[in-house]
């Protein structure tokens, strides 16, 4: 997963909506990465909800968060073009900051 911050770091501002112990995540293909973008993949009502995708065996899951590399953002700004992969997110401390995007 991409490097942490300190949660203990009060010069960040972190992101209102963070991903929570179990959430399931899309990723690219590059795990090893300086930058990466978190994504909600879908909102209602203002309010992040999970999107339902389809692996390539066939079986559905949801997810509410994409997590992809710099470079795949550069080269498209899709993050659901670059979903490769999925994993469990663990831990509920403040981990994405809050920027533009
Ligand atoms: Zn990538």
């Amino acid at each position: 997963m991409p490097p942490r911050y300190p949660v203990n770091d009060r010069t960040v501002k972190w992101a209102k909506y963070q991903p929570k112990d179990g959430d399931l995540i899309l990723v690219c293909d590059h795990r090893n990465q300086k930058t990466y973008h978190w994504f909600i993949l879908d909102f209602r009502d203002g309010q992040p909800i999970p999107m339902e995708f389809e692996r390539p065996d066939g079986s559905r899951g949801t997810a509410m968060w994409a997590c992809i590399c710099d470079g795949c953002i550069r080269s498209n700004p899709n993050p659901e073009v670059h979903t490769t992969g999925e994993g469990i997110w663990t831990g509920d401390e403040p981990f994405i900051p809050d920027m533009a995007n």
